[in-house]
């Protein structure tokens, strides 16, 4: 989708700082850091939010999975820990409608939920 922030990072149209890309994912930093270390883990696939995934796409929610594990390894996080968020949907707060896992670390963060 042309109109999408997310695809145009992806593609290379508008510049981040990726810090991983595949053939199915790409990982770059949040332009506006919530923690010490907050990474976007977004498909290359346009898949709006987690209510439009389709049978199929599951894959692709392992492959975010996988590449959180390795960006948190590579950002010397895997010990002391990190949280991964995806929002969806109005209520959550979702700002860019191309799905994407927040990855947050390196401090100590409050429980989300109290
Ligand atoms: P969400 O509220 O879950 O949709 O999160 C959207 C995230 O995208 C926010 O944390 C923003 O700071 C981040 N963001 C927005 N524009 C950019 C950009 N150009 N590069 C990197 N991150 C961005
Ligand atoms: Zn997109």
């Amino acid at each position: 989708m042309t109109d999408c922030l997310f695809c145009k990072i992806i593609t290379k149209e508008i510049p981040s700082e990726i810090v991983f890309q595949d053939d199915r994912i790409t990982v770059f930093k949040d332009i506006n850091p919530a923690a010490a270390v907050h990474l976007l883990i977004v498909p290359n696939k346009h898949i709006p939010s987690v209510r439009d995934m389709n049978p199929g796409d599951e894959e692709i929610l392992g492959a975010l999975f996988s590449a959180a594990k390795r960006v948190a390894e590579e950002s010397g996080i895997k010990e002391s820990g990190y949280r991964l968020i995806i929002n969806n949907g109005p209520d959550a707060n979702q700002e860019i409608f191309h799905l994407h896992m927040h990855l947050l670390g390196g401090e100590k963060m409050k429980h989300p939920m109290g």
